[in-house]
């Protein structure tokens, strides 16, 4: 399997994992990028979090890849797409209105998100996944998280 996707997986499974640790305040993602086993994810946080909570999305990271949970992929209209996740399927720049079908990725009670790209087919498929650094940026208000790929 093609490592970048293995590595654009990992993207969904730590954004859910600092979802389920730091709460809906940090839904919005800013960027995301991938270049081979490296991944980076920006999410806007009001505040720094604690040692405690950043060691705290790694156990949940792991235990996600653990579970081998299945990943599910919809294509529905924007519309039905909305009235089920709500907002929880855009990142901090919406879709251009003229785009009126989406392909959702779905992780249930982990993460949704309308993606295009290519994932596996269960958490476990990506291997392991060590959070490298992560670094929150006060003038942005912004946690970035950096992982590698195993
Ligand atoms: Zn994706």
């Amino acid at each position: 399997m093609n490592i970048e996707t293995k590595t654009h997986t990992a993207l969904h499974i730590v954004k859910g994992a600092i979802v389920k640790v730091l709460g809906p305040e940090a839904k919005w993602s800013t960027s995301a990028s991938i270049d081979g086993a490296h991944g980076r994810i920006a999410v806007e946080y009001p505040r720094k979090p604690t040692d405690q909570q950043l060691e705290e999305i790694q156990q949940k990271v792991n235990q996600k890849i653990t579970e081998d949970a299945e990943i599910e992929t919809y294509t529905m209209t924007r519309k039905e797409a909305e009235e089920r996740w709500g907002d929880w399927i855009y990142d901090k720049f919406p879709l251009p209105e003229s785009i009126q079908t989406v392909t959702i990725f779905h992780l249930p009670d982990w993460n949704v998100n309308a993606c295009i790209k290519k994932h596996t087919r269960t958490t476990g498929e990506v291997g392991k996944i060590h959070i490298t650094k992560t670094r929150y940026r006060n003038s942005k208000q912004v946690l970035e998280v950096s992982y590698d790929i195993e």
